[in-house]
């Protein structure tokens, strides 16, 4: 009894730093991602240290047009670590940021890692370049070191691992444009604006695609602009944004089949079940598809 309350007198004697940090048994660092894309690529660089909390991950949601419910707020207040994409793509992320302060949260917005790396055009599907992939992934890296320096090594290993995906994703794309070089292309929506930039491949009808993302009536010439580039097969390929359609681009894709221009769906966030990586190299398997099927 009385060793006991001796030995219990002497721990609380002992300086907080000698005890076992708590940190390192904590629970895991909460991550909030405002898209499935950026919630797959904390996990990769995470483990089993982080739990990861994506917002938008429902395949049918169009991100455009997301509106925040409380329950999401409540996810965000509490995380420690919030990824957004940025340049207007989920302003609501900002919002509930902002209306939710807390001193500790670090806040990853991937658009605005490297300015050099937007296009002139601002379009905000940046997720499709593979480089701003890896920045948001050294970034956080960076941030996991901090908040869980007993995790250090893990957390570099795990870099490591995606930087060498990253690799045969950048060399599969080369593949792609080395066998079909400089084809011009349509979307009904710009969101494969990035990786056409790294196919160095033509995007036609930009304002088109601009008015279908902006929810805005495109002018019946551009309409008439568009079709034409479907009947006259002066593009390759119709890119048709799955999640975000309407009338106007079912109907489009329509002309295009019956004018034998091949469709590629394409998605504005990784699905479900895949990661990073996987779902880049799918839309590419999906594109040498539909062009092998022109010829
Ligand atoms: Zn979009």
């Amino acid at each position: 009894m009385k060793t006991r309350a001796l030995l219990l007198s002497l721990l609380m004697l002992l300086p907080l730093s000698l005890l076992p940090s708590r940190a390192a048994q904590a629970a895991p660092i909460a991550i909030v991602a405002a898209e499935s894309t950026y919630g797959v690529i904390a996990q990769a660089i995470g483990g089993n240290q982080v739990q990861v909390d994506s917002i938008i991950k429902n395949p049918n949601v169009d991100p455009h047009s997301f509106e925040a419910t409380p329950a999401v707020a409540r996810k965000v207040a509490k995380a420690q670590i919030a990824l957004l994409n940025g340049i207007g793509y989920d302003d609501w992320m900002t919002k509930m940021l902002a209306a939710n302060p807390a001193p500790h949260r670090q806040v990853i917005v991937a658009a605005d890692l490297d300015p050099a790396l937007i296009m002139p055009d601002r379009n905000p599907h940046v997720f499709y370049d593979p480089t701003v992939a890896l920045k948001v992934a050294e970034r956080l890296a960076q941030l996991l070191q901090q908040a869980d320096p007993a995790h250090r090594e893990a957390f570099a290993g795990n870099l490591q691992r995606f930087k060498t995906q990253l690799t045969r994703l950048n060399e599969a794309q080369e593949a792609l444009a080395k066998r079909h070089p400089q084809l011009k292309v349509t979307a009904t929506e710009p969101v494969v604006g990035y990786l056409l930039r790294q196919l160095g491949w033509t995007s036609l009808g930009e304002k088109f695609q601009f008015d279908v993302m902006n929810d805005t009536e495109p002018s019946p010439a551009e309409v008439a602009r568009y079709e034409d580039n479907l009947r006259q097969h002066k593009v390759a390929l119709l890119f048709y944004n799955r999640q975000v359609t309407d009338p106007l681009t079912d109907r489009l894709r329509a002309l295009a089949r019956s004018s034998g221009v091949p469709v590629v769906g394409v998605d504005e966030f990784v699905p479900p079940k895949t990661d990073y990586v996987q779902w880049q190299m799918q839309t590419l398997a999906a594109i040498e598809h539909a062009l092998g099927k022109a010829r």
